[in-house]
């Protein structure tokens, strides 16, 4: 059903040594949405998008896809079986493969239609020509870009991304970043882009979740959160933005 949520996190709660790192964290994204998370270092980002790929277990909490478990109190789908794509900021490709084979490396099927989903992709971040290249030829963020194309490769019903783009350099950041969220956006890519900075938040965001704490602390739409802060921690955390 177009209604059902792609992704669903039901109160999300994760320990370590007894301390709640994520505390109670709710939130739904359907397909084609950008959820951003986002909050300074250490509120719980990552950590929730662990949980959400199954790297970590959740305390407890349920995260669906598309309306079925993925993990809840007795089961635990491994990362691999959720359908569930993954950039994080330290990015690592296959050194003993081609740009193009770590490309395609997810992909099954006709030889020639992923030879075209490389090429393709490889255009769209500003990479076309470089398939037969090796990993070790390129600069440090033409490898991240290689990696963010992998990680589109198989079209994945859900993305998740930690601070993906932080390591691009500003010429080539924002045309990178707008490329590749509206080709999931156009894929129908349910996406949790975390981020510490309020202006990717805003830029990209169709909801924002604001995280302190472990906790969400505000969640709505991107001018709702900014003209309307939930506190003056939040007011002040936006008021960098110009
Ligand atoms: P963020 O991504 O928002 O910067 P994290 O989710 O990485 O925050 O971390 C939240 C808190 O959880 C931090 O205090 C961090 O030190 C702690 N933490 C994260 N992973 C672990 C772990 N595996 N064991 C213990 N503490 C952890
Ligand atoms: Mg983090």
């Amino acid at each position: 059903m177009a209604d059902t949520p792609r992704l669903e996190v039901d109160h999300i709660t994760c320990r370590f040594d007894g301390r709640e790192v994520v505390r109670d964290v709710s939130f739904a994204v359907r397909p084609g949405e950008i959820l951003c998370l986002l909050g300074p270092s250490g509120c719980g980002k990552s950590t929730s998008l662990r949980v959400i790929a199954g790297i970590e277990r959740q305390s407890s909490g349920l995260v669906r896809a598309d309306g079925a478990p993925l993990s809840d109190a007795r089961m635990h789908l491994p990362p691999e079986a959720r359908g569930v794509g993954l950039i994080f900021q330290d990015f690592a490709l296959f050194p003993h493969l081609t740009v193009g084979q770590n490309v395609a490396f997810g992909l099954r099927g006709p030889r020639a239609a992923m030879a075209a989903r490389v090429a393709e992709l490889l255009e769209r971040v500003d990479l076309g020509g470089y398939a037969d290249k090796s990993p070790h030829m390129l600069s440090g963020g033409e490898q991240q870009r290689v990696a963010l194309a992998r990680a589109l490769a198989p079209r994945p019903r859900i993305m998740l991304m930690d601070e993906p783009f932080s390591g691009l350099d500003n010429r080539l950041r924002d045309g990178i970043r707008d490329e590749t969220l509206q080709l999931l956006k156009d894929e129908g890519t349910a996406v949790v882009l975390v981020t510490h900075e309020p202006e990717e938040a805003m830029r990209m965001a169709d909801q924002i979740a604001l995280m302190r704490d472990g906790k969400i602390v505000q969640k709505g739409a991107p001018y709702n959160i900014y003209n309307a802060p939930c506190d003056k921690a939040a007011a002040a955390f936006f008021s960098d933005i110009n």
